[in-house]
C-alpha cells in the first residue's frame, strides 16, 4: 500500500474527463439498427439469437420485430445471419435506462414481409 501511495505521489493520477460520451469506433458492435423496409420476415434472426432477445410476430400485412435489449449481448448473430442486410451494429456505447422496459423496441417492418398461412 506504502508503494502504491509512493507511486501515486510521483507519478500522479491520470484520468479521463466523460471517457463514455467519447466517440465509439465505428466497428463497436453497439445496438442493433433495422432497415424495415428490406425485412422478409424470414425469422432466421429469431433462430440465430442464442438468448431468445429477439421475437417476431406477423399482424396482417404487417409484421413486428421486437429486441429485447435487457437479454442482448451484442453477438451479432442476428446481423450475420440475416439474409437481406436489414440488421447492422450502430455504435452506440450507452444504453443504461431506469426502467427495464425501456430496452424492449419493436419495429414494424413490413413492405418485404411474405405472408404465411397460419
Ligand atoms: S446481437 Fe446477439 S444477443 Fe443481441 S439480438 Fe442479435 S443475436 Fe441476439
Ligand atoms: S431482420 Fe433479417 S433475419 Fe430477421 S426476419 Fe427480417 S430478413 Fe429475416
Amino acid at each position: 500500500m506504502i508503494n502504491i501511495m509512493k507511486k501515486i505521489f510521483k507519478t500522479g493520477i491520470v484520468t479521463e474527463r466523460n471517457p463514455i460520451l467519447q466517440e465509439a469506433p465505428d466497428s463497436l458492435r453497439g445496438k442493433i439498427k433495422v432497415a424495415r423496409h428490406v425485412c422478409t420476415g424470414c425469422e432466421d434472426c429469431v433462430q440465430a439469437c442464442p438468448v431468445d432477445a429477439i421475437s417476431f410476430k406477423r399482424d396482417g400485412q404487417k409484421a413486428r420485430l421486437t429486441f429485447d435489449y435487457s437479454k442482448c449481448m451484442y453477438c451479432g448473430l442476428c446481423v450475420d445471419v440475416c439474409p437481406t442486410d436489414a440488421l447492422s451494429h450502430t455504435n452506440r456505447l450507452k444504453e443504461s435506462v431506469k426502467d427495464p422496459a425501456d430496452l424492449i423496441e419493436t419495429y414494424i417492418v413490413g413492405e418485404g414481409v411474405v405472408q404465411q398461412d397460419e
